[in-house]
């Protein structure tokens, strides 16, 4: 047991960061990575690149046919399929990152952070949630790379998603960017 105990607390945390698109989840993830505690998990994504977005640096873009190659063969840690397209997070590099003693983010959907709980339930679960319905529909509207349909869709699934915020272990309101970032550093270390 104490071998056991030992080795654990050399792990890594690893933190499961959700919340409906318009929370604000990105920003805060930039800020709790300035410090370099905490390594972001790329994921992989049959969705098309957005705007200023790079290959291995926001994902790694692939066909349809390639992730489901790689579901196959047991890559992902979890998928799911959000908005018509794949999501997955690469199983080898979080794992490997946590043995190697660093806590990773994961920044997915409820349906994939439920499969992490499910397979690894020392996984701190966080959802982000915006200040208020009409605040989280102008941040989806201000992004501006969206049609109308597109974020109708994306306000629809947030407000289904807010309805599991229950399941997680813990929930901040992103009203206050760094009043929220330094309450889940408090979180995460403390757990
Ligand atoms: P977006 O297309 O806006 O980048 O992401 C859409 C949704 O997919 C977000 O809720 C985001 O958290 C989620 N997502 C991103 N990567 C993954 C992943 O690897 N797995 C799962 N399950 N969801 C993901």
């Amino acid at each position: 047991l104490m071998i056991e105990e030992e080795r654990m607390s050399e792990m890594g945390k690893l933190i499961v960061l959700s919340g409906p698109s318009g929370a604000g989840k990105g920003t805060i993830v930039d800020q709790l990575l300035k410090n370099g505690e905490y390594e972001l998990s790329i994921s992989c994504t049959t969705r098309a690149p957005r705007g200023q977005e790079k290959e291995g640096i926001n994902y790694f873009y692939k066909s349809k046919e390639e992730f489901e190659k790689m579901i196959a063969e047991g890559k992902f840690l979890e998928y799911a399929d959000v908005f018509g397209c794949y999501y997955g997070t690469p199983r080898d590099y979080v794992l490997g990152k946590l043995e190697q003693g660093k806590s990773v983010i994961l920044e997915i959907d409820v349906q994939g952070a439920l499969q992490v709980k499910e397979n690894y339930p020392q996984a701190i679960m966080i959802f982000i949630l915006p200040p208020s319905e009409e605040v989280l529909l102008e941040r989806l509207r201000g992004r501006g790379t969206e049609t109308d349909e597109q974020i109708a869709k994306r306000f629809g699934k947030a407000k289904a998603e807010m309805e599991l915020a229950c399941r997680y272990d813990y929930s901040v309101v992103n009203d206050d960017l760094m009043t929220a970032v330094e309450e889940i550093r408090r979180i995460i270390e403390k757990d």
